[in-house]
């Protein structure tokens, strides 16, 4: 038991406490590395990243304009249910689970929909 201070990721090397470390495969983990590596590996969506980062500096984000298709066709799925899972926006626009909430993460970010626990479910709701 290493009782004091913090231990480091083995894969990005960021320090974490003992109770946000993660063992896998005998490699000691942060939460995000070992998010990355129990699921399976999406390309990395620039485009993504980067409207996220634009709309950071902006305090009004300007709205659906700069969503791609994609996320448009979610946030469409969603003010036409009302609520939905992250199941049923994976089923409806063919979406892996990380994919899908990645997506659903830049949408909350723009303040156009937000997650709504209902009983022990979480429903995507328009903001
Ligand atoms: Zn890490």
């Amino acid at each position: 038991m290493v009782e004091n201070g913090n231990i480091k990721c083995q894969l990005c090397g960021c320090e974490i406490s003992k109770e946000n470390s993660h063992i896998f495969k005998g490699a000691t983990l942060c939460e995000d590395c070992h998010m990355e590596e129990t699921h399976p590996v999406q390309t990395c969506d620039p485009k993504a990243v980067y409207s996220a980062k634009i709309l950071d500096q902006e305090d009004k984000p300007s709205g659906k304009d700069t969503l791609d298709d994609q996320q448009k066709a979610l946030y469409r799925f969603v003010t036409d249910k009302g609520k939905v899972t992250l199941q049923e926006i994976c089923a409806e626009l063919n979406l892996s689970p990380v994919r899908a909430q990645n997506q659903i993460a830049i949408l909350r970010h723009l303040e156009l929909v937000k997650g709504k626990k209902e009983g022990d479910k979480t429903y995507i709701v328009p903001f």
